[in-house]
C-alpha cells in the first residue's frame, strides 16, 4: 500500500463559538490509502484541547510509515487492530487510517460499503450540527439553513421553551425542572411558586388547582411547604413529578397547537398567564435559589 496525506485549514461556513472560544477553521488530515491502483480516503480533525495538532499526526504518520505501508492488506479490522498497536497513543489517526481502509476495501470489491454491512443507507440515524453560541437572531438564522430537527441542549424556564418552539426548535433537555423542584422552586401555568415561603403555610390549595399530578391531586401546598422546610426526601420526590408534569404538559399544549395551527395564539397565551403570578411576587418572593449541582 501506498501512504499520502493532507493537511488543510477548512473553513467553517460560520465562525463557531463555544464555552472554550471561538474557531473559523478546522485544522484536518486527510488520510489516502492505494492499493492495486484503487484509493481510500479518511480525515482526522486536530481538535485543540486534545492536544493531537494536524503535525503531530504527520510526524507519527511519518515515523511508523514503512510499518502503515507494508501491512498486507486483506480485510480493515485486521488491519485496524495492527493500527491500534502500532499507534498506542494517536487514535485520531488510527481512525483516520481506518477510514481509508474501509473505503479502499469497498472499492476493492465495487461495492459501497452500507451493502457490505448489510445496512439501509436511507435508515441511518440523522447527524448533527452544532449551532453554537452567537446572538439570537444569528443562531435563528443558523437554524434555518439547516432541515433537520433541531435539539436545544440546557434550556431552560418554561418561557424559554415556549419561544425556541415557536422559533423552530423540536427537542430539549434540561436539568431546570428537576433541580428547581428539590429546591421547591415550582412552575405552574400561572408563575413560578417557591413552596419555601410562609405565605403557603397553611394554605390548603393545592399547588395548581389545573394541574392532574400525583403532588396536586392527593397534598396541600401547606404539606409540601412542611416538607420543604423539614428537609424531607418526599418534598423533592413531590416537587419533581409536579415539575416534570407541568413540563410534558406544556410541550403537550404546544404540540397540539403547532398540529392545528394556532402556535402563535397559544404561546402568546401561555406567556401571558405565566405572567400573571410571577408580576404579582416580591422580589424576594421571587430570588433565585444558589445553584445546586453545576449543569
Ligand atoms: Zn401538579
Amino acid at each position: 500500500m501506498q501512504l499520502r496525506y493532507y493537511h488543510y485549514e477548512l473553513a467553517f461556513r460560520h465562525p463557531f463559538t463555544i464555552s472554550r472560544g471561538t474557531k473559523t477553521h478546522q485544522p484536518t488530515l486527510i488520510v489516502e490509502l492505494e492499493h492495486r491502483g484503487l484509493t481510500g480516503y479518511g480525515e482526522a480533525p486536530a481538535i485543540s484541547y486534545y492536544h493531537i495538532p494536524v503535525e503531530k499526526m504527520i510526524y507519527d504518520l511519518e515515523s511508523k510509515r514503512s510499518f502503515i505501508e507494508r501491512f498486507a492488506f486483506t480485510d480493515p479490522q485486521r488491519y485496524w487492530h495492527y493500527l491500534h498497536h502500532l499507534l498506542p497513543s494517536n487514535s485520531f489517526l488510527v481512525c483516520a487510517l481506518d477510514i481509508a481502509a474501509w473505503d479502499l476495501y469497498g472499492k476493492l470489491r465495487g461495492k459501497p460499503l452500507y451493502d457490505l454491512w448489510k445496512l439501509d443507507p436511507f435508515r441511518g440515524p440523522v447527524t448533527d450540527y452544532t449551532i453554537g453560541i452567537d446572538t439570537v437572531d444569528k443562531m435563528v438564522a443558523k437554524i434555518k439553513e439547516t432541515p433537520w430537527p433541531i435539539y436545544k441542549i440546557k434550556l431552560g424556564t418554561p418561557e424559554d421553551l415556549i419561544e425556541a418552539v415557536a422559533a423552530g426548535i423540536d427537542l430539549f433537555d434540561c436539568v431546570l425542572p428537576t433541580r428547581n423542584a428539590r429546591n421547591g422552586w415550582l412552575f405552574t401555568r400561572h408563575g413560578d411558586l417557591k413552596i419555601r415561603n410562609a405565605r403557603h403555610r397553611d394554605d390548603t390549595a393545592p399547588l395548581d388547582e389545573q394541574c392532574g399530578c400525583y403532588a396536586c391531586r392527593h397534598f396541600t401546598r401547606a404539606y409540601l411547604h412542611h416538607l420543604q422546610k423539614a428537609n424531607e426526601i418526599l418534598g423533592a420526590h413531590l416537587n419533581t413529578l409536579h415539575n416534570l408534569y407541568y413540563y410534558q404538559e406544556l410541550m403537550q399544549t404546544l404540540r397540539a397547537a403547532i398540529e392545528a395551527g394556532t402556535l402563535a395564539a397559544s404561546a402568546e397565551r401561555l406567556l401571558a398567564e405565566r405572567k400573571r403570578y410571577n408580576s404579582a411576587l416580591s422580589p424576594e418572593q421571587s430570588a433565585q435559589f444558589p445553584d445546586e449541582d453545576p449543569q
